[in-house]
């Protein structure tokens, strides 16, 4: 196992919708493996592929942060079924460090996704759970949670964002 390097913003490859798992094999397990302690080094409740730059449709979420083995969940090509009600809270994303803001996400959801084996599976979540759920899928269709802020904060946003990228220029130059 390994701890992979976290992509961060504007990295393009936060931006692209990933493609679906096809192959369920030892690759997917390795990487899965890797990206739980990937987001447990971090920390952080979730880590999407992309944010580790692998294109591909998966995703960890644990709100535990690898304390509590049954709060781990592994969702490969997931699918938002439902959504019900609506939550304001206060989010953040490993791929945006220093940045947080209150997005609106559902209260309640269901998700279709497959195991490392490829078998379906369903999971209901509500509250944190959901919210994370919603934010790892989110980027596996390019979508960060700074795109779902309105009006002034969305300015606000921008501002922080501009600052974010010009500050990895300087790392990188
Ligand atoms: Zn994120």
């Amino acid at each position: 196992m390994a701890i992979l390097p976290i992509r961060i913003y504007p990295d393009p490859v936060l931006r692209v919708k990933t493609r679906p798992v096809t192959t369920f094999g030892p690759a997917l397990a390795r990487l899965a493996a890797n990206m739980i302690q990937t987001m447990v080094a971090a920390p952080g409740i979730g880590l999407a592929a992309p944010q580790v730059g692998e294109e591909v449709r998966m995703a960890v979420v644990d709100l535990s942060v690898g304390e509590d083995p049954a709060q781990m969940h592994i969702l490969v090509n997931p699918q938002l079924l439902r959504r019900e009600g609506l939550e304001t809270d206060v989010e953040g994303c490993l791929s945006l460090p220093g940045i947080t803001d209150k997005v609106d996400r559902p209260t309640v959801i269901a998700v279709r996704a497959a195991d490392l084996l490829g078998n379906p599976f369903e999971l209901a979540a509500e509250g944190w759970l959901a919210r994370a759920i919603c934010h790892e899928v989110d980027h596996l269709d390019g979508i960060l949670f700074t795109d779902h802020l309105r009006g002034l904060r969305r300015e606000r946003m921008r501002r922080q964002l501009r600052k974010l990228a010009g500050e990895r220029e300087e790392v990188h130059a």
